[in-house]
């Protein structure tokens, strides 16, 4: 692999600023920056943004300080994402903005409070953590004297939305005929900067997964043996390093998954650079009329999906997991009961609102793990896990 030209010339089929959908209330422009930087700025400066910090991912938040949260993750799968979109001439502007803006709308207590919410939702017209993440950005966020939300340009917002139902599709499509939930009717792909993102939080996730599982004792090197992707780079390691044969510890563990996400990277830019060569969109809307093109190669994405796999039924299936889930589960249901039963235990603006359920669910969505767990023992005067 070769270093690309430094600042890259966008490629044909990239999202370029100059030429976005723009925003759904015109504003001027505000140079130097451009309108995806722009995004980013203002995702960088949100409310919900600073939340993330306290947000969880696969570990609740009390239980360490080393784990990662939502917004460490967010800046992971940046990271990773930017790499990539700067190899492949991409916008990596807008790549840092989907990236950083990608989880806001996730509950407190990562799966188990979505599922949680959703559950609650259910005859409330649902809750689903990407819609709700285009739902911070478009309306929830209240910075701004002329518009509610953040008022993105279409491709952020269009990163954002990464999966929709058919049913909030066309929910969303009566007000916004040609915005993001479009291409959930037509079929059609994101941007490839969107594409890129989506695969960057697979590999940022599968990578801290790894290191996190290991960090809580809930994993161990020895079963990651049997994972062929883990297993082939650990041995490289040691053949390289055989001294940490004799103490095979966190070093071990670092340079091993460094392997594995560096070889991941270069199969995805090689495999997407193939896929853009034997497709060759005219430019960015050609790339949504065609098929997916950010990808690994059928072999690296097989051994991907073994690792997957493996860290469902080890990890996020392990019994302490799960029993510490089934608590931050109930602490949600509890509290959505709790604020349904008396909408004036939440701020005025959620209280007054019309919509009582979603007000309810927007409120929750919005807490962090410890504000959660404080607002359901003030409620309850229950506490659901010792300090
Ligand atoms: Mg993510």
């Amino acid at each position: 692999m070769e270093f690309p030209p430094y600042p890259a010339p966008l490629a044909p089929w990239a999202s370029d600023p100059r030429h976005t959908r723009g925003r759904r209330i015109p504003e001027p422009a505000a140079p130097p920056r451009n309108e995806h930087q722009r995004d980013r700025d203002r995702i960088v400066h949100s409310t919900a943004f600073r939340r993330l910090v306290y947000k969880t991912q696969v570990f609740i938040n009390h239980e360490g300080d080393l784990f990662r949260t939502r917004l460490t993750h967010s800046l992971e799968v940046a990271q990773l994402g930017r790499s990539a979109a700067r190899a492949l001439q991409l916008n990596e502007d807008l790549v840092e903005a989907i990236a950083l803006a990608h989880d806001l709308g996730h509950t407190p207590f990562g799966h188990a409070g979505q599922d949680a919410l959703a559950e609650c939702m259910r005859a409330h017209g649902g809750f689903e953590h990407n819609l709700q993440s285009l739902r911070v950005v478009d309306e929830l966020e209240a910075r701004y004297p002329a518009f509610d939300g953040l008022n993105l340009t279409f491709e952020t917002r269009e990163g954002i939305l990464k999966h929709c139902s058919a049913a909030n599709a066309a929910r969303l499509l009566r007000t916004e005929p040609e915005g993001p939930a479009r291409r959930f009717v037509d079929r059609t792909q994101p941007s490839l900067e969107a594409q890129l993102v989506n695969l960057a939080d697979a590999l940022a996730y599968n990578a801290h997964d790894i290191d996190d599982g290991v960090r809580s004792g809930l994993i161990t090197l020895a079963q990651l043996d049997d994972i062929a992707i883990f297993a082939r780079f650990k041995q490289a390691v040691l053949a390289d390093h055989p001294a940490l044969l004799a103490a095979p510890g966190r070093r071990l563990l670092f340079e091993t998954l460094r392997r594995m996400l560096s070889a991941q990277m270069a199969d995805l830019i090689a495999s997407t650079q193939a896929a853009l060569r034997a497709q060759a969109p005219a430019d960015a809307q050609a790339v949504r009329m065609a098929p997916p093109l950010v990808c690994f190669s059928p072999a690296l994405q097989a051994e991907v999906t073994v690792l997957q796999r493996f860290l469902f039924s080890a990890l996020y299936r392990h019994p302490q997991v799960v029993q510490t889930t089934a608590l931050a589960r109930q602490a949600l249901v509890e509290l959505f009961d709790a604020y349904l039963a008396d909408p004036g235990a939440m701020p005025a603006d959620f209280a007054q609102a019309a919509d009582t359920p979603r007000a309810v669910a927007d409120y929750i969505a919005g807490m962090t793990d410890r504000y959660a767990l404080r607002e359901h023992h003030r409620l309850t005067g229950r506490r659901l896990f010792a300090d």
